[in-house]
């Protein structure tokens, strides 16, 4: 009989343990925002395959158009013979993505390989070498996504040398030390010291960042960095892997601020569960790129983009955007009343914006000290209570809840219950 024990033993002999791992529970089939693993036992899905099926595991719809697209294509690479779809999905993303300018998209295959094409097209086009991300960003696990990654372990230590000639400045978070201007010095200084701004390529930036633990970057600040990409002609990348498509309560979290980026990249939600990743950007910028230089086997796979086309459909017909205001609200004020209240001493902060927001759990509300071993206990127990959550944060204190924006409100309700017996309990 298959059980989760007896996967983990196939596992610890078949794969390597060094590969990340949140959870021991192997997942049989999932609908909607309810997993069910090899066992029988139900999960409340509050990860969504980390922010990746805001429509839903198994949207009707997107299913309904994969196996159409099944019983036509599957695989021929849009390099050797391109199809319509791949174009279909470029034209809209050059619609939705923010920026009152002509834009081009291409299509890669997941998060990090978006980045790596974002750096390369920065850096063959500006014809400068340098770029400068943010600590506690995460951009990815391959070489120079890894590099872009502000935290070094378990990202980056071990894996050396990184890729030359990038630079992190702090993230503006005021409760860390860092208040805006602070970030500004710093970067001033690393023009100062270690890369002229007429040297530099790119900024990239999460407009709120993910793994770092939901801190969305102040809107002044996102003004100032346009304004000091724009005077150096330094290009702003705005990575919106884990904050698109809804996630937040607008199509992508750049809306928040009416900050436009130069490039943006794209994966997770695009997909709704199919690996495909996009980088969509200024025309003027894309239509630089050296001929050839971009481009793989899998990139934009025929059953991929029909998934991303109907994920679209679905997030417009069913208004996720709207509804994703409305969970966060939802969310929100069950979770400001924890944080606010006596009750819950260990919650120091809940943050976000949208259906996208971690909770800080802290051993002093006053001092806000990191409390990450409670943080892992808190989603072993829901785990065990079935209800997923993920960690998140650079201090590891964090939980964060990333329910599909499809999420019918009852179960949305009894995956907030159980969350709170579980923190009652730990
Ligand atoms: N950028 C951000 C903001 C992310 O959240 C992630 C993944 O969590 C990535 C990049 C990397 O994406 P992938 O895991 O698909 O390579």
């Amino acid at each position: 009989m298959r059980s989760n024990a007896s996967l983990a033993a196939r596992r610890s002999a078949a794969i390597p343990a060094g590969l990340a791992k949140h959870s021991d529970i192997y997942i049989d089939r999932a609908e909607n925002a309810e997993l069910w693993d090899v066992e029988g036992t139900r999960y409340v899905d509050f990860a969504a395959g980390i922010a990746v099926t805001n429509t839903g595991h198994r949207h009707p719809k997107v299913l309904d158009r994969v196996r159409q697209q099944l019983d036509r294509v599957t695989h021929t690479s849009f390099q050797t013979t391109p199809y319509e779809d791949y174009v279909t999905l470029c034209e809209r993303l050059n619609a939705l993505v923010p920026g009152d300018f002509a834009k081009k998209t291409f299509l890669v295959t997941t998060g990090a390989e978006a980045i790596e094409n974002a750096a390369k097209i920065a850096r063959a086009v500006t014809g400068r070498s340098a770029l400068i991300a943010f600590s506690g960003a995460f951009h990815g696990r391959t070489l120079l996504a890894m590099t872009l990654t502000g935290k070094t372990v378990p990202y980056k230590a071990g894996f050396g040398p990184l890729v030359g000639d990038i630079y992190h400045a702090p993230f503006p978070i005021a409760f860390h030390g860092v208040s805006e201007a602070d970030s500004l010095e710093a970067l001033q200084q690393i023009f100062r010291v270690q890369a002229d701004p007429s040297r530099v390529a790119a900024i990239f930036i999460e407009p709120i960042q993910g793994e770092g633990g939901f801190y969305p970057a102040p809107v002044s600040f996102l003004r100032k960095l346009r304004e000091i990409c724009t005077e150096h002609g330094i290009l702003l990348i705005a990575d919106e892997i884990q904050t698109g498509f809804g996630r937040t309560g607008k199509m992508f979290a750049m809306e928040h601020t009416g900050v436009s980026a130069d490039l943006v990249t794209l994966a997770k939600g695009l997909g709704g569960g199919f690996p495909i990743a996009a980088i969509t950007g200024r025309a003027d910028i894309m239509d630089r790129i050296p001929a050839g230089g971009v481009g793989s086997t899998f990139a934009g796979n025929p059953l991929a983009c029909a998934a991303a086309l109907a994920v679209l459909d679905v997030i417009a017909e069913e208004k996720l955007v709207e509804r994703a205001q409305e969970i966060g609200r939802r969310i929100r004020a069950r979770l400001d009343r924890w944080a606010e209240g006596n009750e819950f001493p260990t919650i120091g902060e809940v943050r976000g914006q949208g259906a996208m927001v971690a909770i800080e759990f802290v051993t002093d509300r006053a001092t806000r000290a990191p409390a990450p071993d409670l943080a892992k206990k808190v989603t072993k127990l829901a785990l065990d209570s079935g209800l997923l959550i993920l960690n998140c944060g650079i201090r590891g204190n964090g939980v964060r809840l990333l329910p599909a924006l499809t999420i019918p409100f009852d179960i949305l309700d009894e995956g907030l219950d159980r969350l709170e017996a579980v923190i009652r309990a730990a």
